[in-house]
């Protein structure tokens, strides 16, 4: 496909989306954030995500940012089924990521995450006496 061709498709997409009113548009954009969440958590966690830093995307202008949501920025949330929690190599770092609302769960939330698969992404302070042992690190 010629990138002319998939420029056209894409706005063919849009094009019933941007028709619609303001509030409308407000609500499909709202669902199609949380749709895209869902994704990729479940895309995160088949690839053997252990843990996810929450991005509250704090630079976005005239956004009416969550003020818990702020205080998650850059934060590191463990998995609960993932393999390093499930094998007692990582502590809770700021905590369960499932036990939260999740990225775009409340209304018009605009936050991601940023999916972490290995142990050497975590810092030192999250990683257990078993898994310092593992990795043979002093
Ligand atoms: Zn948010």
């Amino acid at each position: 496909m010629t990138p002319e061709k998939a420029r056209e498709i894409k706005a063919d997409i849009a094009k019933p989306v941007r028709s619609q009113p303001f509030e409308k548009r407000r609500v499909i954009i709202d669902q199609t954030a949380k749709l895209n969440s869902n994704i990729n958590y479940l895309v995160a966690s088949d690839n053997k995500a252990i843990a996810v830093v929450w991005d509250a995307n704090a630079g976005r202008p005239n956004y009416n940012h969550r003020k818990e949501h702020l205080a998650r920025d850059g934060k590191i949330y463990v998995l609960r089924d993932g393999w390093a929690y499930k094998q007692g190599l990582i502590t809770k770092g700021a905590g369960i990521y499932e036990d939260m609302d999740s990225f775009g769960e409340l209304p018009f939330c605009s936050c991601r995450g940023r999916y972490l698969y290995h142990l050497d992404q975590l810092p030192d302070n999250m990683l257990t006496e078993k898994a310092r042992k593992a990795l043979a690190k002093p």
